[in-house]
């Protein structure tokens, strides 16, 4: 299998994280636990998931001309990943993420300050068009502009690039954008609201719905209970593998890199989303985004322990 490669489009963001006894209610202040700062943000995130499963990775974003910035540009050159089309700009902070970690559930909140990623402009992807039309894979997400996504897939569609939309943080997006994705996915919050379903419906049908919307393929991502995949085959689930989470900050991005990083190398859509769940199943069981984000040959063997 070759090594492939893979173009990010998206975010970069520092993440303040704090640890508490439980989540704090509206209103509610509770005491919490010790604070650190770590590199995140669903693109960066990404990016590096995908460089762990031995891809190469190139990166479109923005950051501010701050501290942050350059720290998360290291992080990203330091795993591999092409920092050459990241442009820093004087007038805009660089992301954060402010996330709140339940210590006794592994449960999380997030809110976050987009900053720099917010002014991440079509005009900057047509300058870094050669990043995407020289890669296997466009990957992206929603922390940045939807008009620069849509420029996104219209670079890739215009060089049979094969593009992978993960439609998160969860946001009601236009069919044309949805039907531009070749892989759409979702975790079963977003699915949920991007269908305009209900929550007590049946994932299976909130999946063929939003493959009947134009994507090739949608993967809905169902925590524990491993992924639905739709495609023009029908709709099947994939289970992930048994681990016990202690947190599970980055397992949607532990996935979807694993998944972009796979299809990168020529997998097969199935094999690629049972290597993207044991990517995911593995980041559940360590703290943080990046730092539980897993390598190549521990997600190898952890997959092929699925459906034992
Ligand atoms: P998100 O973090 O975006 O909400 P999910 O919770 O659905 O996404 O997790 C993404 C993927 O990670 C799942 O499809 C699954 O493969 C894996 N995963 C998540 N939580 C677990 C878990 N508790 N056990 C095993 N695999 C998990």
């Amino acid at each position: 299998m070759n090594e492939g490669s893979v173009c990010v489009l998206g975010s970069i963001n520092m993440d303040l994280v704090v640890r508490t006894p439980r989540l704090p209610e509206a209103g509610e202040t509770i005491l919490g636990g010790p604070f650190l700062t770590s590199p995140g943000g669903k693109g960066a995130n990404q990016a590096v998931a995908a460089a762990r499963m031995g891809t190469a990775v190139a990166m479109i974003g923005c950051v501010g001309a701050d501290a942050y910035g350059a720290q998360m540009c290291d992080v990203l050159a330091g795993e591999g990943v092409d920092v050459s089309n990241i442009r820093q700009r004087a007038d805009a902070a660089t992301g954060v993420a402010l996330i709140t970690v339940d210590d006794a559930h592994g449960e999380n909140t997030i809110v976050v300050a987009g900053g720099a990623n917010l002014i991440l402009e079509p005009a900057d992807v047509i300058g870094a068009r050669a990043a995407i039309e020289t890669a296997d894979v466009l990957l992206m997400q929603l922390e940045i502009p939807v008009e620069t996504v849509a420029h996104g897939i219209g670079i890739a569609r215009g060089a049979g690039v094969r593009i992978l939309l993960n439609a998160a943080p969860a946001a009601k997006l236009p069919d044309d954008l949805l039907a531009g994705a070749d892989v759409l996915i979702v975790n079963r919050g977003e699915a949920t609201l991007l269908a305009g379903a209900d929550v007590k419906d049946d994932p299976a049908e909130i999946a063929a719905r939003l493959a009947a919307t134009g994507a090739a393929a949608v993967v809905i991502t169902l925590g524990a209970e491993g992924a639905l995949l739709c495609d023009g085959s029908g709709v099947r689930r994939i289970p992930t593998a048994k681990v016990e989470p202690v947190d599970t900050v980055g397992a949607g991005d532990a996935f979807a890199g694993a998944l972009a990083a796979a299809l990168a190398r020529g997998a097969e859509l199935d094999e690629a989303v049972r290597l993207a769940s044991a990517a995911g199943a593995l980041a559940t069981t360590r703290r943080g985004a990046i730092p539980s984000l897993p390598r190549a040959g521990e997600v190898e063997r952890l997959a092929a322990t699925i459906g034992e």
